[in-house]
């Protein structure tokens, strides 16, 4: 069980720790939602499992129970050091490995990238959602499942649809990789302290097929959707003569017209944007 909200404000009191608005840290006190974070992760036995910000420790624990070995990144000091001695018995005998640092520098914290199947099971820090994303997606070595908890605004970001203000360079690497097939909302109410936003717990399965963008087209299409307003020929204008002839023979071949504006093109359309720059 989590630890309720009398438990968890003594708790922080014992720590003499503030909540840090600016690392996103509002704790979850409702059982039900651990107990379905589960329920969607449906993990089989034993899978490693990466955690970005264990916090107090409380999906930590469960996943712990659950015979899971937990790689946890967390970077606050004083919750880091809690975890070290709260949870003392599973870092000894090795099911936990808890990491004090930046997931953004350190996105699958501990995990060596070679690792078999892994999954994430994150109640993410609002702040450091996309980035952290970014550099999930550069690991190059992705999860086969994702359950994570993030504001709806974030999520609704995060899958855009094409033709929305919303849709964006990390819409289109999400969507070529993954697939977000269930979500349940979640009070702000859930949490303490109450954050002034609703949340969305998510699931994201890695596709039989990922296509992974690689590290210059990732960057490409950021370049790109950082001018999303302006027409794709005029953007491409902007670019080196290869990258311009490249992006104006990928829109003949897929009879886009050059008036069109990023957002208004399909994220698979762009995959081939890569086979033209032969990455
Ligand atoms: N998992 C806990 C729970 O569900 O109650 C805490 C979740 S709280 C929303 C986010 C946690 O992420 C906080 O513990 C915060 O300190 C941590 N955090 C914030 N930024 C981080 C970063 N860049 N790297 C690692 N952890 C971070």
């Amino acid at each position: 069980m989590p630890l309720t909200p009398s438990e968890t404000t003594r708790l922080l009191g014992e720590l003499g720790h503030h909540p840090k608005k600016k690392l996103g840290q509002n704790f979850l006190i409702d059982g039900n939602i651990v107990e379905k974070s589960m329920e969607m992760a449906d993990l089989p036995t034993g899978i490693p499992v990466v955690e970005i910000g264990p916090g107090l420790g409380t999906l930590t624990r469960k996943l712990l129970e659950k015979g899971h070995e937990v790689h946890a990144v967390e970077i606050d000091k004083t919750l880091f050091e809690n975890l070290r001695i709260s949870l003392k018995n599973y870092t000894e005998n090795k099911q936990l490995t808890l990491t004090q640092g930046d997931a953004v520098k350190l996105p699958l914290a501990s995990l060596r990238q070679a690792q078999e199947d892994y999954a994430v099971v994150a109640n993410l820090p609002y702040a450091i959602s996309s980035a952290w994303l970014e550099s999930l997606l550069a690991t190059e070595r992705l999860p086969f499942r994702m359950v994570l908890m993030l504001q709806r605004e974030a999520i609704d970001r995060m899958w855009a649809q094409c033709g929305t203000k919303s849709y964006s360079a990390l819409s289109i690497f999400l969507h070529a990789a993954f697939r977000h097939d269930k979500s349940h909302s979640v009070s702000r109410r859930c949490f303490h302290p109450v954050p002034s936003v609703d949340s969305v717990l998510a699931r994201m399965d890695l596709l039989s097929d990922p296509f992974l963008f690689p590290a210059p087209d990732r960057a490409l299409i950021r370049r790109i959707f950082t001018q999303r307003r302006k027409q794709i020929g005029s953007i491409a204008r902007q670019e080196d003569d290869s990258k311009r002839s490249e992006i104006l023979n990928w829109l003949v071949d897929n009879e886009l017209e050059p008036t069109l504006r990023p957002e208004q093109i399909e994220p698979e359309t762009w995959t081939g944007l890569v086979d033209r720059c032969g990455n």
